[in-house]
């Protein structure tokens, strides 16, 4: 399958071809990646201002802000099936015990800024054909939702309501990828 690239070390942007993921973990969910929006972010990221590949990794597949099909479940998923739309999660938990917004799930409140985001730091990105992710990390949209933008803003606003017990009340300020206390 294609997906875009950076290679930082050579500040290179370029099609990449590699074999596409499957959804082998119980939990696993593959998704046909139908639309990808480019964002100053993105723009950013191909002007090497910044964007992380993974570890061991030289390049960093970008593409953030996305709706996808899933295509592919593995047997113990239980929050989507095959066919439906979702928007997958941006950041991924730090890995600090301590951390006790990662802890209940909500990264977006990480206390360490040790997180991963997909497509920008330290994780691929969803510009690619295919992208397999843990069922926890989709939020599935209605079957009418036609652009990244809509199905995006319409995913955030749940998450946007909650907060992990640990953080105290206060403001927060909703992005397209993103809920980030202020
Ligand atoms: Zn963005
Ligand atoms: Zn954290």
């Amino acid at each position: 399958m294609k997906s875009l690239a950076i290679f930082p070390s050579r500040r290179d942007l370029r099609l990449v071809d590699q074999p596409a993921p499957r959804a082998v973990g119980p939990h696993d969910v593959a998704l046909r990646m139908l639309e990808v929006g480019v964002c100053g972010t993105d723009r950013e990221i191909c002007a090497f201002l910044y964007g992380t590949p993974p570890a061991g990794c030289e390049h960093l597949v970008i593409g953030h802000e996305s709706l996808g099909e899933v295509i592919e479940i593995g047997p113990e998923v239980t929050r989507v099936n095959p066919g439906d739309l979702v928007v997958p999660m941006v950041r991924r938990p730090c890995a600090v015990p301590s951390c006790a917004a990662c802890g209940e799930d909500r990264q977006d409140f990480c206390f360490t800024g040790q997180f991963a985001e997909r497509g920008i730091t330290a994780a691929h990105g969803f510009l690619a054909e295919v992208v397999v992710d843990h069922e926890k990390y989709m939020n599935p949209v209605p079957s009418s939702s036609t652009s990244t933008t809509c199905a995006t803003g319409w995913s955030a606003i749940p998450r946007s309501r909650s907060r992990p017990s640990s953080v105290a009340r206060g403001a927060i300020a909703t992005g397209c990828t993103s809920t980030t206390p202020t």
